[in-house]
């Protein structure tokens, strides 16, 4: 008797689709019938931007069934462009409007199971309705788009919103060849994962020629001529062909709130673990609903194919009997962005702060398989853990090759409540073309076992930045890579040297540890660790560093730096001519080398290059293939810090070629001293010097003075900073010094400012309460003080030079001056100026 049951269902898609074909599998007798308010059933939501793109050519192939098909197969009497528009709970039946007809009727049920999914969300923002404006929600939607791509052959699109949909369709829309401005309101797309991993997403879609605007928002649209004029928050009008809104969808729920059924705080509706509204007879599933997150506990609505179908599945168990149970959502996403794949499971750092749970991370920058096989890229791989159990929270990864493949081990470790010494332990499959023997899910687990098990304490980026006097960065990198990038104010000594010259570092200062990706900082720690010296290791390195600071992405091409697009495969190491690199340049050069450095974890390719460099005659050139994204911008901060010649710059697969010739002048790297003191970032080893003249006191210019010195100085040039003045007091010691001075001298003195924290800002003083509000800014977001940009030059080998005439005119003796300042006159200033390519005046 119970499997006679009449059983209806609403929305004939992922959610409906699934329960209808579960709910025949589990009883030959059951009455089934399926509603569907549009034309087509079961197709492949997630497959559409790709046909849009052409990838997927055969639009069939989205239709992964046809009502005719599924009747055939399944008996179940399928509805299409049929709405369910009431629900009497009473009377167990529902009102459906036959769309084509216009006719109204009723139908019984014993069982209703709901999965109207979600609709895409339309802000009601001036000219939302122009015509040009489209969503993607279904095959509708991709017809219509598709058919106004091959009408009107659109030259611009503006895509609103960064969500996976937003990037699908861009990638989409460039393979059609449209230019796509991508505005996104959050400071990064794919916002549901921490803005370090999605760093080199942003990086990608610039590359790719994506005009991307974060942190902006449409404020309307309106028709112009043939297209639209997007107006931004920014004030900017961009002019545009058609717009794609992807800003995200809301669960449908009209139906169930109008018949009274519970509707969440998430304003999704409320069902039990199986699957059950407050109504008993009553089902819902999907992106309708809302959900536990697995982690947190926390309701939440994580509209997403794979839990549909699973809701699908336990909510017809459960009208037939079977009391399976719907294990909460934990988020587990992936999202092709042209030549790279983002993904994630459990919590986000973001998720875990907002529920304020304890966490501690660790960042990898792993190979996706042995660096010796062909066609390793480099994976960014966080992983965040409970830091007194281990448990794992959450998991996020992005590259070109191996993210699915970790996401989806750490989504069954959270599912499996594993620690990361479980994670360490794990037996995955290997063979070089597929992993390592240590897979990066082996790797996370080591590292972060270590941080648990007290072996190593690790620091991260935010320290760094807010590192005080009390702390000194170390940096183990060898010279050249130092060259690519630095962070200012870090003191060198290459890992190998660094039990000889342990003598060098300070001893009273908590040490600051980085390298490229982690693991020399991890070895370092150890070494100082065991002789005395207090570290942390920055977790993930300067890779890690670039990210979080946003330094990967929208680089412009250092100056003088020539870079050509890619304009197609790049050709394999040792395939002469063989493919069809953009080769103009290449034609007239002498490249005598190519290396293969593509299974090489940065900085593998950079230490290849300046090996192969170092090897060849000037103006010969070597060609280098490499994995790691990372080294698309290492090779021109390198080139243009060594001055070598960066020819050519591109990308195909995944994979970075660059070729590089030789300078015909000894490069500043064949310079860098092998052993010797302490050499602290790039100080003294560039062939780009700087020269300042500070004249100002003030708070404001003295500040904007020390962070282009700063950043000089970590781009490897030689920074003079000259002080005449009012600049002066800049360099004046905060407390009192007992020196003789004449009257005037002692009046000049108690006028002027004494020091760096003294100093007043050029506009909106205030009192002194302008200083002091820039100041907490300052401290908030972690930009440093004025004393410690100066010892952060200090440190980084920036001359700091008092005008000896100024200093007499205005009774400012020697003692009173920090330490570390040299008195100059005007030729040591003009010789400096003249030595170099930059000379400002502040
Ligand atoms: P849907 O599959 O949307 O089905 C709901 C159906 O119900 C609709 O067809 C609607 O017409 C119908 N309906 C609504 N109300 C009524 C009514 N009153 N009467 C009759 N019919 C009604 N998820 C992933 O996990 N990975 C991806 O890569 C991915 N890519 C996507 C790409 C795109 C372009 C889109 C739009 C979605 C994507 N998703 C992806 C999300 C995924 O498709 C959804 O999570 C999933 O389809 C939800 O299933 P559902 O049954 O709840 O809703």
């Amino acid at each position: 008797m119970a499997d006679r049951k009449k059983i209806l269902i609403v929305g004939g898609v992922a959610g409906g689709a699934s329960a209808a074909t579960r709910l025949r599998r589990l009883s030959e007798d059951a009455e089934i019938v399926m509603f569907e308010r549009g034309e087509h059933i079961s197709f492949a939501n997630c497959g559409l931007p790709y046909h849009i793109g052409g990838t997927i050519a055969d639009r069939e192939r989205l239709l992964v069934q046809t009502p005719e098909a599924m009747h055939k197969r399944y008996r179940i009497d399928i509805r299409t462009r049929t709405e369910v528009v009431r629900i009497d709970r009473e009377k167990r039946q529902v009102v459906a409007r036959d769309l084509q007809a216009g006719k109204e009727y009723t139908e019984s049920y014993d069982a209703l199971i709901l999965s109207p999914g979600a609709a895409p969300v339309r802000p009601p923002i001036p000219g939302i309705d122009s015509r040009g404006i489209f969503t993607l929600r279904n095959v509708a939607d991709m017809d219509a788009i598709n058919a106004a791509i091959e009408q009107h052959k659109p030259r611009r699109a503006v895509v609103v919103g960064g969500g996976y949909i937003g990037l699908e369709m861009t990638e989409a829309l460039r393979q059609r060849g449209i230019d796509v401005t991508l505005v996104e309101l959050a400071e990064q797309v794919f916002i549901a994962a921490d803005p370090e991993i999605v760093e080199p997403v942003h990086q990608e879609l610039r590359r790719q020629g994506v005009d991307l605007r974060l942190g902006t928002s449409v404020q309307g649209f309106a028709e112009q001529g043939e297209g639209l004029s997007v107006s931004l928050s920014s004030g900017e009008q961009v002019q545009a062909d058609m717009v794609i809104l992807s800003i995200g969808v809301r669960p449908e729920t009209k139906l169930a709130a109008d018949a009274g059924l519970e509707i969440g705080k998430t304003r999704a509706i409320v069902v039990d673990e199986h699957m059950r509204t407050c109504d008993q007879a009553i089902y819902a599933v999907g992106d309708a609903v809302q959900v536990r997150n697995f982690v947190s506990g926390i309701e939440s609505v994580i509209p997403l194919a794979g839990p549909a179908n699973r809701q699908a599945r336990i909510a017809a168990d459960n009208i037939f009997g079977r009391p399976s149970v719907y294990r909460d959502t934990q988020g587990t996403a992936i999202c092709k962005v042209f030549d790279l794949a983002v993904g994630m499971t459990g919590m986000s750092e973001k998720a875990l702060q907002r529920a304020d749970m304890p966490y501690e991370k660790v960042h990898i920058h792993p190979a996706s398989h042995a660096g010796y096989y062909p066609g390793a890229h480099q994976i960014s791989l966080k992983l965040l853990f409970d830091p007194t159990t281990g448990k794992v929270l959450g998991g996020q990864a992005v590259g070109a090759d191996g993210v699915d493949k970790r996401i989806d081990v750490l989504a069954v470790a959270i599912r499996a409540g594993l620690s990361v010494h479980d994670l360490a332990e794990q037996e995955l499959s290997y063979a070089p073309p597929y992993g390592s023997a240590k897979d990066p899910v082996n790797y996370a687990g080591f590292v972060a076992a270590n941080v648990v098990d007290g072996d190593v304490k690790i620091c991260h980026v935010a320290d760094v930045l807010s590192a005080t006097p009390d702390q000194a960065i170390l940096d183990v990198r060898t010279p050249a890579e130092m060259q690519t990038g630095a962070i200012p104010g870090s003191i060198n000594i290459p890992l190998d040297d660094l039990r000889e010259r342990l003598a060098e570092l300070p001893k009273d200062k908590e040490l600051l540890v980085s390298c490229q990706v982690g693991l020399r900082g991890y070895l370092a720690c150890r070494i100082l660790d065991q002789h005395g010296y207090t570290c942390r290791n920055l977790s993930g390195g300067y890779k890690t560093y670039m990210a979080v600071t946003g330094m990967m992405g929208g680089d412009e091409p250092p100056a003088g730096r020539e870079v050509t697009s890619d304009t197609g495969e790049a050709p394999l190491v040792g395939e002469k001519g063989g493919g069809a690199m953009p080769a103009e340049s290449e034609k007239s050069l002498d490249v005598v080398r190519r290396i293969d450095a593509s299974g090489l974890q940065c900085p593998g390719p950079i230490m290849q290059l300046k090996g192969a460099v170092d090897a060849i005659e000037p103006g010969q050139a070597v060609q280098v293939l490499a994995g790691d994204p990372g080294f698309e911008r290492d090779v021109a901060a390198w080139c243009n810090s060594t001055g070598h010649r960066l020819v050519d710059l591109g990308r195909s697969n995944g994979h970075i070629s660059a070729i590089v010739q030789k300078n015909g002048v000894q490069a500043a790297a064949d310079r860098l001293p092998a052993t010797g003191t302490a050499t602290q970032v790039e100080a003294g080893i560039s062939k780009k010097n700087k020269t300042m003249v500070v004249f100002s006191g003030e708070l404001d210019k003295a500040l904007a003075s020390f962070i282009i010195a700063n950043g000089a100085a970590a781009m490897g040039s030689k920074v003079t900073m000259f002080f005449t003045f009012w600049g002066l007091n800049v360099l004046r010691r905060p407390e009192k010094v007992g020196v003789a001075k004449n009257l005037v001298e002692r009046m000049f003195g108690w006028m002027m400012p004494r020091g760096a924290d003294r100093l007043k800002l050029s506009k909106m003083h205030m009192g002194g309460a302008g200083a002091a509000m820039i100041k907490g800014i300052m401290r908030k977001k972690n930009v440093q003080s004025l004393p410690e940009l100066i010892e952060a030059a200090k440190k980084s080998g920036v001359r700091l030079v008092a005008c000896a005439m100024s200093m007499d005119l205005m009774g400012i003796k020697r003692e009173e001056l920090i330490d570390g300042v040299e008195e100059g006159g005007v030729a040591m200033y003009l010789d400096s100026a003249e030595s170099g390519t930059v000379n400002l005046f502040i």
